[in-house]
């Protein structure tokens, strides 16, 4: 039977509990279980798929399609295991689930309340597809105390009386701050938040503690005392100098012997950790350091861009040196010679994923930044985008190139995509349609040309990427494109999409119409990032 572990925070938000879940996964997964992890997102949109990446930070994108939340991106990276459409939820996708239910009148003249139709909707999400996993964590989003959230807490106190206490374990992460004037750590927001907990009825069985120092005996004995859990229960959750050493630092404070404990599990094997120290290791003392310019919009909040971050230190890890990302405003690049003179000295330039004009020009001109003097670029996405309109421009001639995507154009040699094929079946959008949901989201195939730069570091031609957007390359300029020098060395299976674009005589010009960075785990770096990093490499040993 498949046991549920519901992770929940108190305090204040932001203190890792998307982390500490991901790290817990990979504990148990050390330890031979099969795990599988949740996430319960309180807020009403019904996915985070309209949400500005300020707002919300990166959207996480799934095989099959689903637009989901960051925290998800941890879970695969921290266990490998694929994340899909039935692991995330919000209450406006449940809410949306109980009202056409009752439109459709299967609630039979029934009254629908909060209780029990929609905790029965949120339990039943729970429930479904746990496959054969031996736990499936379930991470409920927000901090206990929020309005948004009382139905999700109802929901999982319901579950863990159903599922019997023996096959449900609840974790409460908190925040256990430092008071400079005092010199002291204090206990009581602690104490508050379990409290808070409790009545609701929900009583931790264990509670981690955030903090940024060693959390002293006394501390813990009392805050097990007043949040009456076992004081071996009460792990703390210290800061670690880069997020992979998580699992090694909660399995030092206990944290897995705990939870084994809970569920009287006793006999389990010692994890295996050594991947996660190697990891780790390479991260911590790396053997170099690269200069890594991100030409982007949402600079300012990395959340943003969480996929990617994790993604280019994968690359790192490979190569053995620390990525320096240096963030750039595209906008900056809009005035003369500003590329010039912040681009110089980098050792490569990447142009990530975006939407929307504004900054655009300033993309295209790192795009021909990076062309002219032959450093190593990376477009994904957008960046694939804006740098086929820069070739357009600039070697085809083609002065009215841009994307339909910023209004009506001259030669849209980025255009809108109203038809294309998912396996068997016609996926079809209009102009005006919904803009929720409706990209070509999730992964597709492509084919990539043998002897070309991408098929070379796949190692195979053919592939899977994960894709989230709603303008594809406009095959009516391929030819005009390969005649000035662009390769189209990725195509969709039947030809018609554009997924990888190349410079054959340029050390690494790569464009790609997917999402590489969504699919990179620290212990399998993407090979597309993996190659990049060498590339920065090379060129810091010529600049
Ligand atoms: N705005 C572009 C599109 O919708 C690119 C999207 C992206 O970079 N994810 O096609």
């Amino acid at each position: 039977m498949t046991r549920f572990i519901f992770i929940t925070g108190g305090v204040v938000s932001s203190l890792g509990k998307g982390l500490a879940s991901a790290a817990l996964g990979a504990l148990l997964q050390a330890r031979g279980y099969k795990v599988r992890l949740r996430k319960l997102d309180p807020y009403i949109n019904v996915d985070p798929g309209t949400m500005s990446p300020y707002q919300h930070g990166e959207v996480y994108v799934t095989d099959d399609g689903a637009e989901s939340d960051l925290d998800l991106g941890h879970y695969e990276r921290f266990t490998g295991v694929p994340a899909r459409k039935s692991d995330n939820v919000t209450t406006g996708r449940i809410y949306q689930t109980v009202i056409a239910k009752e439109r459709r009148g299967d609630y039979l003249g029934g009254t629908v309340q909060v209780i029990p139709h929609i905790t029965d909707a949120i339990k039943d999400f729970v429930r479904s597809d746990t496959d054969d996993n031996d736990f499936m964590l379930i991470e409920v989003g927000g901090t206990v105390g929020d309005i948004e959230g009382l139905p999700f807490f109802e929901a999982i106190r319901q579950l863990g009386l159903e599922v019997g206490r023996e096959n449900a374990l609840f974790i409460h992460l908190t925040l256990v701050p430092y008071i400079a004037a005092s010199g002291e750590l204090k206990t009581k927001p602690t104490q508050h938040s379990v409290k808070e907990l409790r009545s609701i009825g929900i009583q931790p069985d264990i509670v981690l503690c955030r903090c940024d120092r060693p959390i002293p005996e006394s501390d813990r004995r009392k805050i097990a005392l007043f949040c009456n859990v076992r004081e071996d229960a009460v792990i703390p959750a210290l800061d670690v100098q880069t997020i992979y050493e998580a699992p090694l630092s909660y399995h030092v404070q206990g944290f897995d012997n705990q939870v084994l404990r809970a569920f009287g599990l006793r006999d389990a094997p010692e994890p295996d950790l050594s991947r996660w120290r190697d990891v780790a290791s390479r991260i911590i003392v790396p053997e170099g350091e690269v200069k890594i310019a991100i030409v982007g919009k949402y600079t300012g909040l990395k959340d943003a861009y969480k996929s990617l971050i994790e993604a280019l230190t994968h690359g790192g890890i490979a190569n053995r040196v620390k990525v320096q990302m240096e963030w750039f405003e595209s906008e900056i690049f809009e005035k003369e010679d500003a590329a010039v003179a912040h681009l110089e000295g980098v050792h490569a330039i990447l142009v990530p994923g975006g939407f929307g004009e504004r900054g655009t020009e300033g993309k295209i001109k790192a795009a021909t930044f990076a062309r002219e003097r032959g450093v190593p670029y990376f477009g994904i996405c957008f960046g694939m985008q804006m740098a086929v309109i820069e070739a357009a421009r600039n070697l085809a001639g083609i002065a009215g190139a841009s994307s339909s995507e910023f209004g009506a154009c001259a030669n849209p040699v980025v255009g809108l995509m109203t038809e294309w094929m998912r396996g068997n079946e016609l996926e079809q959008r209009g102009v005006n349609t919904d803009l929720g949901g409706t990209m070509r989201l999730g992964s597709y195939p492509a084919q990539l040309v043998a002897g070309s730069k991408a098929a070379e570091i796949y190692g195979t031609t053919k592939i899977d990427e994960r894709h989230r957007h709603r303008y594809e390359v406009n095959t009516d300029y391929r030819e005009v494109l390969e005649k000035a020098g662009l390769r189209f060395s990725g195509m969709s299976p039947d030809g018609l999409l554009p997924e990888i674009v190349e410079y054959p005589n340029h050390p690494w010009f790569v464009g790609v119409q997917f999402h590489p960075e969504l699919k990179s785990k620290p212990f399998e770096p993407h090979p597309l990032f993996a190659s990049f990093v060498q590339a920065a490499v090379a060129q810091s040993r010529l600049v």
